[in-house]
């Protein structure tokens, strides 16, 4: 391809991006706002701007990767007059609304926008099991459909593009939430002298296989029918024997008790008989 891509921001995910385009053969420029950044991609073909100006004039492609949404408006807001008739991605991590902000700025200056949110770790950039969530314009999207799977697997979520970022920070939310849960069993068997290695071996495949569930959930609540036959009740849910069994461990209730509460705001409600998955229904409706 002879379309000349500029990197901004070579931290440890901007570098990794940047180097898998210049093994691409792509034309590369790249800018970090310390020096030092670009030597080693120099080394391997890429150029080096001096400045980020430099670096938006020298590619139709632009693509961010700084901290935050506050180092993308401090570099690219002195810049919206050479960002005209240039294509942006941004695959910074930032909230949905900060992903909104940019495309409407990127608009303003004539840019065609595309958003990323990156769910991989560097190391992981180019291999399988990276994947990149993208949504803001569908035909940046197809332009660059082979620069971006070099990077990893590519999802597009729509023109809004708040999408991307909004899907990144509900997977993330899944992630952290179930992290909590494997140190909750971690701390309540640690006082009987099980190791949290010991604990790990038992709780992936346990949990894995778990994860099969999320299907069936995901058809009763779309369906938006918890009497379906066949569920779990959420009066079978009580998840007592897990609280007394941690206060028994000497250990925080609160993970655990996150969950009943949603569970018995359920029945209090009225619906002890329906099936699990109607604990949405406590997320969806704030208490
Ligand atoms: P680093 O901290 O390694 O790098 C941050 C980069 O942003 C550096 O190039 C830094 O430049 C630059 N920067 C920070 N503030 C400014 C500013 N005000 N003006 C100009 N440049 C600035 O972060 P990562 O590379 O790891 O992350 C980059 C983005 O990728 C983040 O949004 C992150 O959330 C996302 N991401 C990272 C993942 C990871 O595992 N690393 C995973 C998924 C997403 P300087 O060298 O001058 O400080």
């Amino acid at each position: 391809d002879d379309v000349r891509v500029s990197v901004l921001g070579l931290g440890a995910m901007g570098s990794v991006l940047a180097g898998a385009l210049v093994k691409a053969g792509y034309a590369t420029t790249v800018w970090n706002r310390s020096p030092g950044r670009a030597e080693e991609l120099v080394a391997r073909g890429a150029e080096a701007a001096a400045t980020a100006g430099e670096a938006v004039r020298a590619g139709q492609l632009v693509i961010t990767c700084l901290l935050d949404h506050a180092s993308v408006r401090e570099v690219l807001d002195p810049l919206s007059g050479e960002l005209a008739g240039r294509t942006l991605i941004n695959v910074t991590t930032t909230s949905p609304a900060q992903s909104r902000e940019t495309a409407a700025w990127a608009a303003r200056a004539g840019a065609a926008y595309l958003d990323g949110g990156i769910m991989a770790v560097p190391h992981m950039i180019g291999q399988p099991g990276a994947s990149i969530l993208y949504s803001g314009s569908a035909e940046v999207f197809d332009e660059y459909r082979p620069l971006l799977d070099l990077w990893g697997d590519s999802t597009y979520f729509g023109e809004d593009a708040g999408l991307a970022s909004l899907y990144d920070l509900a997977l993330l939310a899944g992630m952290y939430v179930m992290f909590a849960g494997f140190m909750h069993g971690a701390a309540m068997v640690a006082p009987a002298g099980v190791t949290a290695r010991e604990f790990a071996a038992m709780a992936a495949p346990w949990l894995t296989a778990m994860t099969g569930g999320f299907h069936g959930f995901a058809e009763v609540i779309d369906g938006g029918d918890y009497t379906v036959e066949g569920q779990q009740s959420l009066r079978f849910s009580d998840l007592g024997d897990i609280l007394a069994a941690s206060s028994d461990q000497g250990v925080s209730t609160e993970v655990v008790a996150m969950v009943q509460r949603l569970i018995q705001r359920q029945i209090d409600a009225g619906h002890g008989e329906e099936g699990f998955a109607r604990i949405i229904e406590s997320i969806r409706r704030p208490a």
